[in-house]
């Protein structure tokens, strides 16, 4: 039966929904609260430069991410551009140096980024007894610190969630935001035997893992993507639209206003795809509540979303002496320097730099340091210069610049999340024909915001 949808936030969840929703034959409105789609994904071509301020690559971890970069009504199949195979090399961080990350048991034997005693409390790990199974949730800090030692938790695991979250290991939840590690503990009792039994299954099943899946983004950025589901959903896209109340009327359809007034259409469905102190802000009203409205997601503006900033910055090639030849550094906390990390992206996609010249994107702020990243844009160029300086040798200034600040990056998934959880899946049950979807939930990657808007799709189709 055709019905019709409301999907709100225009970032690259609610697109994919609005997207397979209108596909399926639906009749969708996707309401946008800013001049553009897209939310976090934007990328900046200037000349012959293309700085991306958010995200830079994402993983084909899942075949929903091959089905939509390959979907015909997009058209963006022939401008995906995989990143090199120089991504599969990192570098850590260590004594000032960007040390490589062994890539083999052999080469992790002979690394200098782990001392003997690291090495050998790896090799004890599978004998390290599980936690039991009604010990209080841990953190993601003592996890590590548990079952590997302090020094894995500062070269190997903060620089990491540093990369990934731009958050802190010891207020990370490792049940939920890391509940790949965490049941790999709790199905094998060890996470070295749960990776190697794990990936020999997820093999068997033909499943992608994710140090096996390809960095993918486009001729053009990753904005490509997101511009190609706006231009496909045209007229049903509404830009400029911050919803920000819903009414159930008496028959059983949801009415919105948004900061300009009422819409005038009547939705069967909702699906939010906000991010959670947004998610928060909306009021809720139900035919004949005599309450009225109701901030039914009030407590989700608990959930921490620090500050980054993304640096980009391109140099002549004599100016870098580092060969920078990998995916990038990541820079663990007990190295104290300024930036969070720095990533190669001319050595992953070489045509985003003139010929002759390297272009590099460095995060500043995070959990770590989120006063850094709300410094004036001139000061935080000159934090990243000053690591930048002393750790890959780069002489003089830098010939392109883009700086860009998201007050409210990424959400962290800390030790209690279970009750930001709880609340969406009582508030979905409480308000039939709502529906919540998007990074507060689903987790935090691109390809995790895709398969959740995938997901509306059945969601609702099977109602
Ligand atoms: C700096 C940074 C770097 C990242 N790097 C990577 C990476 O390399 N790889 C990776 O996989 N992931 C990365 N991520 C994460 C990934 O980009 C996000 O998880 C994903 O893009 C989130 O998409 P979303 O649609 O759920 O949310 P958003 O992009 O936040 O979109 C939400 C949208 O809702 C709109 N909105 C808000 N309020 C309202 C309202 N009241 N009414 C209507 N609309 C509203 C907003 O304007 C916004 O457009 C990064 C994120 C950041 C911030």
């Amino acid at each position: 039966m055709k019905k019709t949808i409301a999907v709100i936030g225009g970032g690259v969840t609610g697109l994919t929904a609005a997207f397979r929703l209108k596909q399926a034959g639906q009749e969708v409105t996707l309401f946008e609260a800013g001049e553009r789609a897209g939310g976090v994904i934007r990328s900046v071509q200037r000349d012959e430069w293309l700085a991306e301020c958010g995200p830079n690559t994402m993983l084909e971890t899942s075949a929903a991410i091959t089905r939509l970069v390959e979907d015909e009504d997009l058209g963006i199949a022939q401008l995906r551009r995989d990143a090199s195979p120089l991504g599969g090399t990192r570098f850590i961080l260590k004594k000032g140096k960007a040390v490589m990350l062994p890539g083999s048991p052999a080469g992790f034997l002979t690394t200098s980024l782990f001392s003997f005693s690291a090495k050998l409390g790896l090799a004890m790990e599978p004998f390290r007894s599980r936690l039991a199974a009604d010990a209080d949730e841990e953190s993601l800090a003592d996890f590590v610190r548990r079952r590997l030692g302090q020094e894995f938790l500062d070269y190997a695991i903060n620089p990491f969630v540093a990369g990934v979250y731009a958050g802190d290991p010891e207020n990370l939840s490792v049940k939920y935001g890391f509940p790949k590690l965490y049941a790999l503990e709790q199905k094998y009792g060890s996470m070295i035997k749960g990776q190697i039994l794990g990936a020999r299954q997820r093999r068997k099943e033909g499943r992608v893992t994710k140090d096996r899946a390809k960095q993918l983004s486009f001729d053009g950025g990753l904005q490509v993507l997101t511009d190609a589901l706006a231009d496909y959903l045209a007229g049903a896209l509404r830009l400029n639209t911050a919803v920000i109340r819903l009414a159930k009327t008496e028959d059983g359809r949801w009415l919105l206003e948004s900061e300009k007034g009422m819409v005038a259409d009547f939705f069967d469905e909702v699906v939010l795809a906000l991010p959670a102190y947004r998610l928060a802000e909306l009021k809720f009203d139900h035919a004949g509540n005599p309450a009225g409205d109701e901030l039914a997601l009030d407590s989700l503006k608990e959930i921490v979303y620090p500050p980054v900033s993304s640096v980009v910055l391109g140099f002549r090639r004599d100016q870098v002496q580092h060969s920078l030849a990998g995916f990038g550094t990541l820079n663990p906390e007990v190295e104290k320097v300024n930036t969070l990390g720095t990533l190669f992206t001319s050595s992953l996609f070489p045509e985003r730099a003139p010929e002759g010249h390297v272009l590099l994107t460095t995060y500043v702020g995070g959990a770590r340091s989120p006063d850094l990243a709300l410094r004036p844009e001139d000061e935080r160029v000159h934090l990243v210069m000053e690591d930048l300086r002393k750790i890959y040798g780069i002489t003089g200034e830098p010939v392109f610049e883009h700086s860009f600040l998201y007050p409210r990056a990424i959400p962290q998934y800390e030790v209690g999340y279970g009750r930001f959880l709880e609340t969406m899946q009582d508030f979905e049950a409480k308000h039939s024909g709502i529906h919540l979807a998007g990074h507060c939930r689903d987790g935090i990657s691109l390809a995790d915001s895709i398969v959740s808007g995938e997901k509306m799709v059945e969601k609702l189709s099977a109602k």
